[in-house]
């Protein structure tokens, strides 16, 4: 069954575009951070989305030793290459081209990422998700999903990959009550048209990372630029049309907790005296 196309009325405009800014993270891994910690409370739940992508092995290969995470989520999209994870309590995984870890942190995760090759290409994304108050102390999980189990939307020539939430009927491989989120990876040929029906409360998000998109609005969207949407309140979704080199892009979006930010680098609580407490708990090893 296919839901049609062009049955939005009023699509959501593009509010401001951003460039990501190149940093480095782990132990010097190169890095563009698409949404840093200055648009949090806009992109709420949303903490911080990170593009990886080199053939040079020295931009990537010392990967992220061991480190902690508190009161989020952590979703990891592998376009290319290998990753292995291992966590303190003795999960172990294999990351690869395609595949997703989702990781939710709680009360507390201690683990690695590192790159299994030495050459070639590395390519992908790390987004964070908050957790709201009440489930920032639960127990840590972890699903690894191999790319072959992420459910896809085909038709038209578009692949549309199904990370979380739905689309066209389609239902992602991960649901998540709170925060409702959705991620999709779509692959647009020339000139081809994409919607997504979306809330107007939910905040939304496109970062184009291969071609170039326009938006109904007039506005065009280069590569490496993430597009923030406005929330018109009345909006019904998003639609937009790949340039004449086709496009690849993630369009991500989610409810807003609207609880108070807190957060010391790989913890992410509600207030600062949580955040102390992460650190008293990590540092007297009682935190995973
Ligand atoms: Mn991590």
């Amino acid at each position: 069954m296919q839901t049609p196309l062009h049955n939005l009325t009023q699509p959501r405009a593009v509010e401001r575009l951003v460039a990501g800014q190149p940093t480095s993270d782990g132990a010097g891994v190169k890095l563009t951070r698409v949404l840093p910690h200055t648009l949090q409370q806009r992109l709420d739940p949303f903490l911080m989305l990170d593009a990886f992508g080199s053939d040079q092995a020295n931009d990537y290969i010392a990967g992220f030793p061991d480190h902690p995470h508190r009161g989020f989520e952590t979703i990891t999209y592998m376009l290319e290459g290998r990753v292995r994870h291992r966590d303190s309590a003795g999960h172990e995984g294999l990351l690869q081209s395609g595949g997703v870890q989702w990781m939710t942190a709680g009360r507390g995760v201690i683990h690695s990422e590192l790159p299994e090759q030495e050459e070639g290409r590395m390519e992908g994304f790390q987004l964070w998700l908050n957790l709201p108050a009440r489930n920032k102390l639960c127990e840590p999980w972890y699903r690894d999903i191999p790319s072959s189990e992420i459910p896809q939307w085909e038709g038209e020539g578009m692949v549309v990959r199904v990370i979380a939430g739905e689309h066209r009927g389609v239902a992602g491989a991960v649901q998540r009550e709170h925060t409702e989120p959705l991620y999709l990876d779509v692959h647009l040929p020339p000139g081809a048209r994409f919607e997504q029906t979306l809330p107007d409360s939910h905040n939304a998000f496109v970062y184009v990372y291969r071609g170039a998109v326009r938006f109904d609005s007039g506005c065009s969207v280069p590569r490496q630029r993430m597009a923030i949407l406005a929330n018109t309140p009345g909006s019904d979704g998003v639609r937009l049309k790949a340039g004449e080199e086709g496009a690849r892009l993630l369009l991500i979006a989610g409810r807003p907790l609207g609880e108070p930010i807190a957060q010391y680098g790989p913890f992410v609580m509600n207030t600062q005296a949580e955040l102390m407490q992460a650190v008293r708990d990590f540092q007297s090893g009682r935190l995973a």
